[in-house]
């Protein structure tokens, strides 16, 4: 067998019982195809599930290297499988092959009642993804300089979507919505949609809604307005969520919802942005951008919060060129061996400055308090203290300076400046609930009212029946992941109580 020649570094391979070959054999065709033959083709829509009888068959990247071969028993696919995207890798036979096509709806299926099959099978496509998003030049390509704010966004846009997915066909000045549905990640939905639940905001409690509402026999559809993941898809690692000692990715934990959301087959459909929700009479109605409206039984609304802004003049000429509210890894390479400031005194401010510092960054953190131990959690102050991070007290920015987009310096409150190329932003959060007016009752920041402060029975019931809020949307909520997931899945006993009545 010739060793991959791609660089990656390929996850062993698991191979199917016999009897669970022969299951498939059951539901699938046999096939057989000779050496040479491409079973599939980056760029191609759609692949069937492929479980090997017989022969071998390699898996070549877009270049044409290898990653790996399967054989007897093996199986092929990753996680595109389940969710439609496009195929970003080539499957072509290296010795005659005897092998069971599934198609893609008889296996999701399959895996739902199949639980030792659908352990083999979705832990093999996550670590697939994983292993595949490691590689570099394989899928999408973005190409544009580093100082232009649209390649800058539309980098924000392909991370936030978790994917990489092949070229080939050129989109020039494209919206997130056509790049997301020319790679197959977006998912049309009619122009009008009837469910059973709508979940508004694919984050961590618009995740967890999507996995029990869909597993208890909800019609559940998910839409957001960027990609999915919400703040957490975010987050370097997430050291606190039950069940992962040694922390997980923001990345990682919404590859692993969303697959099990898809799993029960929630449909999540993205980029749709909500604009407008009308209370309605057995259904409400939520409007989405593009013309597009949803009638839903009930609403949950999980949309999150989003990054305060820097209150200076000029910020959004900056934004998205030298100053960034994520530090992942484009920003850490873009700051290697320059001189940046990290502002806020929270866990996030705290994470991103140790990130960018392991990247060759020179970081300063910047915060308004007395003492960073008000706010920020000790581990992560020792994490500042071993990589160098320079933290400053009573550091609020004025002014920034630059040209072009291109930061040079920030003048202090108290007159003092600093050189700086890059600035992140972590100040906290605004709910996202403009879009909602007075539908539901809000608190003074307009996070929204639930429970007894809405004078509903339950505690994530809204001023309105039928429609539930759930995650850092909700005012007084915990702003954690594991809180967000826990809201969204209690949310769905209320929804199940909320059909049983009307
Ligand atoms: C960098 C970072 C690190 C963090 N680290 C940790 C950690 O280590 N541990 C921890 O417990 N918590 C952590 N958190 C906090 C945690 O991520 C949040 O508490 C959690 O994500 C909240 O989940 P949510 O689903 O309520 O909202 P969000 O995650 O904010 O998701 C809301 C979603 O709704 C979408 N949306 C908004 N408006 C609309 C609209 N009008 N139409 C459609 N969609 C819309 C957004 O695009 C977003 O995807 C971190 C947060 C950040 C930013």
């Amino acid at each position: 067998m010739a060793p991959p020649s791609s660089g990656v570094v390929p996850p062993p391979s698991p191979t199917l019982s016999a009897s669970q070959l022969a299951t498939l054999r059951g539901l699938g065709e046999e096939r057989t195809a000779g050496t040479g033959e491409v079973l599939y083709h980056v760029g191609d829509r759609d692949y069937p599930f492929i479980a090997i009888v017989d022969g071998e068959v390699a898996i070549l990247d877009s270049a044409g290297n290898e990653i790996v071969r399967h054989g007897p028993s093996g199986f092929l696919g990753e996680l595109n499988l389940l969710s439609g995207q496009t195929v970003f890798v080539t499957a072509i036979v290296t010795e005659p092959l005897r092998y069971v096509a599934v198609d893609r709806g008889v296996l999701r299926s399959l895996l739902y009642e199949d639980g030792p099959l659908s352990d083999v099978v979705l832990s093999a496509f996550i670590a697939r993804r994983e292993a595949l998003q490691r590689v570099q030049g394989l899928g999408l390509e973005i190409v544009g300089p580093h100082s232009s704010s649209a390649t800058m966004q539309m980098l924000d846009f392909a991370r936030s979507n978790l994917v990489r997915l092949p070229g080939g066909s050129e989109l020039q000045g494209p919206s997130a919505g056509q790049v997301s549905r020319a790679l197959g990640i977006g998912r049309e939905l009619a122009p009008r949609e009837e469910v059973d639940l709508l979940v508004v905001g694919a984050g961590p409690a618009g995740l967890g809604a999507a996995v029990y509402g869909a597993s208890e026999g909800l019609n559940t559809l998910v839409i957001d307005g960027t990609g999915l993941g919400g703040q957490a898809g975010t987050s370097r690692r997430i050291e606190n969520y039950l069940g992962f000692p040694a922390g997980i990715s923001g990345t990682e934990l919404t590859s692993r919802a969303v697959t099990q959301a898809r799993k029960f087959n929630a449909r999540l459909a993205t980029p749709y942005r909500a604009v407008s929700l009308e209370r309605g009479n057995g259904r409400h109605v939520v409007q989405l951008e593009d013309d597009h409206e949803i009638a839903a039984r009930a609403v949950l609304i999980a949309t999150g919060a989003q990054y305060r802004r820097l209150p200076v003049d000029e910020l959004d000429q900056y934004e998205g060129i030298s100053v960034f509210y994520a530090a992942g890894p484009p920003e850490a390479q873009l700051c290697g061996a320059e001189r940046v400031a990290v502002v806020g005194g929270g866990n996030s401010a705290g994470q991103a400055a140790v990130w960018l510092a392991r990247g060759g960054a020179l970081v300063t953190l910047l915060h308004r308090r007395t003492d960073l131990r008000e706010t920020m959690s000790d581990y992560l102050i020792r994490e500042l203290e071993r990589y160098g991070v320079a933290v400053r007290d009573h550091s609020e920015i004025a002014a920034l300076h630059g040209m072009d987009g291109h930061l040079e310096a920030v003048t202090l409150k108290h007159g003092e400046r600093l050189r700086f190329s890059f600035l992140f932003l972590f100040l906290g959060a605004l709910p996202c609930t403009e879009w909602l007016d007075d539908t539901v009752e809000r608190d003074e920041n307009g996070f929204i009212l639930t429970g007894s402060d809405a004078n509903a029975d339950k505690l994530l019931e809204t001023s309105v029946p039928g429609i539930l809020a759930a995650g850092d949307v909700r005012s007084g909520s915990t702003k954690r992941c594991a809180t967000a997931v826990g809201e969204g899945a209690w949310a769905v006993q209320l929804v199940h109580a909320h059909l049983a009545a009307s």
